[in-house]
């Protein structure tokens, strides 16, 4: 299963990635953390990075995407992966699709995590993490809107959209996410019978 999780900052892509991992047994691809880790290793990569993520800005296409198209060659991900947080603007999603061409590999499900904004700054305030101060995080959730929500629409369009309520416990959300697999699994075995 190759499944992106889209979401803005808050939305609990993280989170619902892990427990996916544990369920389906393929890796959590997180830009995020891969990021945080090199900034923590003062790695050329990481120092780059650094001032981007101060801010809540997008780190460059040129350093994103180089990674995810490392990552996704790797041996372990050859079963599927949990994209979290990526690709997060158009440009991205188009270079993800290039890569998914180059590698003959299709997408399962583009899963949509929708939780009003309200609340996103409820959990987000709560997080403690250095870019999760109340300006960057207004800044974080404006390039959201600006850059990664059209991405609804354009996986929508490709008919991979699956949007879930992001409200509520883990587990009930984790519960929606799979039975919103499901359903594509169902429907799309239909369609070879
Ligand atoms: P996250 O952990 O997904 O909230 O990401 C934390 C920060 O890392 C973001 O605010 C960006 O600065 C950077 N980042 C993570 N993923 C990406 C991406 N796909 N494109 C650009 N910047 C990213």
């Amino acid at each position: 299963m190759r499944i992106i999780l889209l979401g803005a900052p808050g939305a609990g892509k993280g989170t619902q990635a892990e427990k996916l991992v544990a369920k389906l047994g393929v890796p959590q691809i997180s830009t995020g953390e891969i990021l945080r880790k090199a900034q923590q290793e003062q790695t050329e990569l990481g120092k780059q990075a650094g001032q981007y993520m101060k801010e809540g800005a997008l780190v460059p296409d040129e350093i994103v995407v180089g990674i995810v198209q490392e990552r996704l060659k790797q041996r372990d991900c050859q079963r599927g992966y949990i994209l979290d947080g990526f690709p997060r603007s158009a440009s991205q999603a188009e270079a993800l699709d290039v890569t998914l061409q180059e590698m003959q590999d299709q997408l399962t499900a583009v899963i949509s995590l929708k939780v009003p904004e309200d609340e996103l700054v409820r959990r987000l305030l709560s997080r403690r993490r250095e870019d999760d101060n109340k300006d960057v995080i207004q800044e974080r959730l404006a390039i959201y809107t600006q850059q990664t929500k059209p991405l609804i629409d354009y996986y929508r369009s490709h008919r991979l959209l699956d949007e879930v309520d992001g409200q509520g416990s883990v587990d009930e959300i984790f519960d929606r996410i799979m039975s919103t697999l499901q359903r594509r699994q169902t429907a799309s075995q239909a369609q070879v019978g």
